[in-house]
């Protein structure tokens, strides 16, 4: 059986994985913690810890994970460049799959999102555009961010060079190396993303909506079986389900 432990357990994903472990066969929950509970209290009685918590928190989770030398699943988002760049090298000394996205069809978006772009070349004009429920507290989604960076690199362009967050006011005309961002909130919307390609006389739109949180948590599930016989390093999602 591998142990999983859960940090931000309180959270709307965190319940969400509570509710799916059951259902994941050769896997158990051997800890749950949130805000104000101690990692180090428990991290001895699992194998993986999974988190869904706050940006702020992921560093230090993951540097417990080192210390204690268990897997690490990051699902949490909104990290600024220091915490990356921190957490990139603890990933020298454990294994750790970070996905901005754990559903099977976003993985899937991200491989369409490339093909097409490689596809409609450099005519097209690239925009992404993502819905959340209200309370999300990070924009754009690291899903958007995914997307946009996938765009960038099929152009062979730096995104933060090119990328364009919303638009108001006397903007000019739009420069064809932008890649658009743009972050709608409102409701309960779990999880919805565009990614439009548009030139002059036609347009296709790649578009992916979550209607139900399990298919994050049963994909970081899934993710966490997979990492823990892993050497060191980061992986993604496309790397468990095995689209590399
Ligand atoms: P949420 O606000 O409902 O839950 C977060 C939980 O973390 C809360 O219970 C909070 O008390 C707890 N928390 C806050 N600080 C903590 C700390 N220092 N230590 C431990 N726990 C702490 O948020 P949510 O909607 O469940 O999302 C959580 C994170 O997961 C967000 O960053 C979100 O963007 C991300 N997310 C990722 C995916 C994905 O597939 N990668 C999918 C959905 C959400």
């Amino acid at each position: 059986m591998i142990k999983v432990i859960i940090n931000g357990y309180k959270g709307r994903m965190g319940q969400a994985l509570v509710n799916c472990v059951p259902h994941h066969r050769g896997l158990e929950l051997s800890g749950k913690i949130d805000t104000g509970d101690s990692l180090t209290s428990v991290i001895g009685l699992g194998d993986v810890v999974i988190d869904f918590s706050t940006h702020a928190a992921t560093v230090e989770v993951a540097r417990q994970c080192a210390i204690h030398q268990k897997a690490l699943v990051i699902g949490t988002t909104g990290h600024s460049d220091t915490d990356t760049f921190e957490i990139r090298k603890l990933a020298n000394q454990i294994p750790m799959v970070w996905a901005s996205n754990f559903s099977t069809g976003v993985n899937t978006l991200f491989w369409l999102t490339r093909k097409a772009a490689e596809i409609l070349g450099p005519e097209f004009d690239l925009e992404v555009v993502e819905m959340h429920h209200r309370l999300k507290k990070d924009a754009p989604s690291g899903t958007a961010k995914s997307l946009a960076e996938i765009l960038a690199e099929v152009r062979k362009l730096h995104l933060s060079d090119v990328v364009r967050h919303g638009r108001a006011g006397i903007v000019g005309e739009r420069k064809p190396s932008e890649i658009g961002v743009h972050s709608l909130r409102g409701g309960d919307v779990v999880g919805d993303h565009t990614v439009v390609f548009a030139n002059v006389g036609e347009r296709v739109e790649l578009t992916h909506r979550a209607s139900s949180r399990e298919t994050f948590a049963n994909g970081a599930l899934r993710a966490a079986q997979w990492v823990v016989a892993k050497n060191p390093g980061i992986y993604d999602m496309q790397d468990v389900l095995g689209l590399k």
